[in-house]
Formats: C-alpha cells, structure tokens, sequence
C-alpha cells in the first residue's frame, strides 16, 4: 500500500524472524488445531503483537508501511511450512480485507478498523460467496435497502474464510436488485451488531483449522457512512482489488511448492528400495528436475508481478496468469511428491497428506482456474 523503505537485509532478517516465530509458536501446536477443526483466536492477537499482519499499512493507522514485499515473505512463509489455513486465514485479513478498506474506505472506516486489525483485536473476513452464487457474483440474492439513513441486509452467505473469529466482514449486497453489476455496494459490517449470524464452521477436505462459515443477515440494520467505497460501486471495487488477492494465493502456492520440494528431496535420499536410495531412480531425478524448474519459472513471474503490484501496475490478467499457473503446479507438486513419498505419502503424519488436500482449494477460490482462463482469453480474443 506504500513505497518500501526496506533493503533486502532487512527483508532477509524479517523473513529470518518470522520462520523463527512458525516454528516456536505455530508448528508446534498445528495438528492440535487441526484436530480441533479450527486455531483458537488468540493465535491472531500473537500474530499482531509480533508484528505479522497487515504490514503494508501506513504507520498512521498502526502499520509498518512496508511494501507489500513483506506480505508477500508471511503467506510464503505460512505455504513452505505446510499451514495452510493460516496461510489462507492471514492472507485474506492481510491482503484482501485490509486493502479493501484502506483503499476504499473513509478516514472514520480506516480509523474505525486498521489499527485493529494490525494488532489482530480484529479479525477481518470478506463475504461475497452465496449459495447460488460463486463464479457468478451478479447472480447474488442479499439485498441491503436504504431505509431512513440506515441499509437493511437480509440475505446469506456461504464459504467465508474467517467466518468464526471475524469482527468485521466487507459484504457485497444488492443496493438496486434490478441494475446488474452496477447494483451491488460493499459494506462495512461490525459483527457484533444485532441481525448478524454465524453459521455452522464447515466442515473441509482440507484446511482444517481454518474456519469457513455460513453467514445469515436477517434485518440486520448499518448506517450509511458504512458503505465502502461508494453505492453501486461494489463490482467496480472489487475488480480493482481482486489482482492483489489472486496474486498473494500464488505467493502462498510458490511457498508451499518449496516446502514440498524440500521434504520430498529429503525423505528420498533417505528412503531405500533395491539396495539403492529411491533419489537414485531415474525417473525420481527426472521427476523433482522438472518440477523444480517449473517452480523456478512460475517464481519469476511472482517476482515480476509483485513488482509490478508494487508500482501499481498489476493488470487483471496478469494477477489471473498468476494465479492459474502457480495453484496449478500446487496441485501437480502435491501429487507427483505424494507418489515419491509411495504409501507413506497417504498417511497424516507424513507432511505430503496435508499438503495435498489444502492444494486442492488453490484452484477453487479467489476465482476457479476455469474463470482465470476466461480472464486472460477475454483479452487475447475479446468477449
Ligand atoms: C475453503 C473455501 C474458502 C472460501 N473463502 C471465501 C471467502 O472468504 N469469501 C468468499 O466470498 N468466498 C469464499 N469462497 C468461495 C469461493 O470463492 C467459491 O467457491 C468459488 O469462487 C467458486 O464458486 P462456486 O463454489 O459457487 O462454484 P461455481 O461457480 O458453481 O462453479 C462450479 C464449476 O463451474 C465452473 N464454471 C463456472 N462458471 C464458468 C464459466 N463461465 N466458464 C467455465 N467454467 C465455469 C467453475 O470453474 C467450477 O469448476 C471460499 C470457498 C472455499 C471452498
């Protein structure tokens, strides 16, 4: 969100720290929360006491105002280490509710929940999904009707990220039912307010100590001054904002390829069948040489579209390109390391499970490989 003032060292010491940090407060105690089908709140106020959520927020809102290069080191960081519902529960936080209001929102909005989101006394989620409405977001159904100076949301949602431990949820809401894409507005919405409900925490293949959550809004009544970013803009918005969410997934997927190419090059060495380690085969040396060298190109381009997010250049397609490539080797990654791993791959306790199944949603949310690949063919061939 602003200029880095930052020098590689500092980046290299930051990125050092915050592995230090995975491995002495999260790692740990990971399987338990996965067990428990969800990481217990505080783990969000120690995140935000050590300094490790929304990084890129200027200073005067209670942020580093560090480039969003650092952002981009946490979700790297959270993917390699095989945690995936952090990895995704911060990013959506850090790099798409952030964002969003600090682009979008009004001095009293960004006063209102920036510092608190910094310090993770709040918990940000961000409620698009319906149930009859995934790829296809005009198709949604919850409507937000101006009533004196207050909106009035009746509605559902389904599949929030952050659903649980949320405070405030940017929700996308039919202001006008009947103008298409120029009818929804986003809002700011506090969650403890009355006619806010929280489903059930759903349960995932994967991810599962994330939580992910239905969302009832029954007469559930904001005032005007929490519309973010201007009425009948929602669509709008969110199009500008969706290159930084597509792109920090595939920072997530690069990090999380890495953790996978490093446990699979050692359980291989280690690993023996017909007096010989399994790294001797062939077909293993030709099978971690080419993924290795797919990672490296798919890492280039995150270099150069972070870069280019960070002089404001980042076009849709590109974040798209981004986003479609690097979730796709995710998944390629997870599936060819899972067979060098043979049946020990299959088991819990062995890193490569876990990894796999939290790959699969990589190339389901944050828009489905299919819509990336109608993005970019819309700008080679037109609608
Ligand atoms: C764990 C998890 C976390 C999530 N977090 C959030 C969140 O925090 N906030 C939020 O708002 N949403 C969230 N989502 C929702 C997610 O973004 C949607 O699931 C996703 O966009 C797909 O929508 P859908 O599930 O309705 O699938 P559908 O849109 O029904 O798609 C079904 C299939 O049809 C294909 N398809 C659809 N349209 C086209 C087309 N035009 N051309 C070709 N193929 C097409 C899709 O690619 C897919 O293969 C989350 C989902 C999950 C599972």
């Amino acid at each position: 969100m602003s200029e880095s003032t930052l020098t590689q060292e500092e980046k290299d010491l930051f990125r050092d720290n915050f592995r230090k940090f995975i491995a002495k407060e999260l790692a740990p105690h990971y399987e338990a929360w996965e067990k428990a089908e969800i990481f217990p709140r505080e783990v969000w106020n120690k995140l935000g006491e050590n300094g490790y959520l929304c990084v890129d927020v200027p200073e005067e809102y209670g942020g580093f105002g560090a480039d969003f290069g650092l952002s981009a080191i946490i979700a790297e960081e959270l993917g390699r280490a095989n945690l995936g519902a952090l990895c995704t529960s911060v990013s959506v936080h850090s790099d798409i509710v952030a964002p969003y209001i600090f682009h979008l929102g009004t001095e009293a909005q960004k006063q209102a929940w920036l510092p608190k989101m910094v310090s993770g006394e709040a918990v940000g989620a961000i409620a698009m999904t319906e149930p009859g409405a995934g790829s296809d977001l005009q198709g949604m159904r919850t409507t937000a009707l101006l009533d004196g100076n207050q909106y009035v949301i009746n509605g559902q949602k389904t599949f929030i990220t952050n659903g649980q431990h949320c405070d405030l949820v940017v929700l996308a809401a039919k202001t006008d039912p009947s103008a298409g894409a120029r009818g929804v507005t986003l809002f700011t919405v506090d969650c403890s307010l009355p006619g806010f409900n929280r489903g059930r925490n759903l349960e995932k293949m994967g991810l599962h100590s994330g939580d992910t959550s239905e969302m009832f809004l029954d007469n559930l009544r904001v005032d005007e001054d929490q519309v973010l970013g201007g009425v009948g803009r929602g669509f709008a918005n969110l199009m500008n904002e969706l290159p930084r969410e597509r792109l920090i997934l595939g920072i997530g997927a690069i990090g999380a390829c890495d953790g996978m190419m490093e446990a699979t090059a050692n359980y291989v060495k280690e690993r023996r069948a017909f007096s010989q380690p399994i790294s001797a085969f062939q077909n293993t040396r030709f099978k971690m040489a080419e993924l290795k060298t797919q990672l490296e190109v798919n890492r280039a381009f995150i270099q150069v579209c972070t870069e280019k997010y960070n002089r404001g250049q980042l076009s849709a397609t590109e974040a798209s390109m981004a986003k479609l490539s690097t979730t796709e080797l995710q998944g390629k990654v997870a599936d060819e390391c899972l067979q060098l791993f043979g049946g020990y791959g299959y088991m819990q306790e062995y890193p490569l499970a876990r990894a796999y199944v939290d790959a699969r949603i990589q190339r389901i949310y944050g828009g489905t490989s299919e819509i990336m690949k109608e993005i970019i063919a819309r700008e080679l061939l037109g609608r």
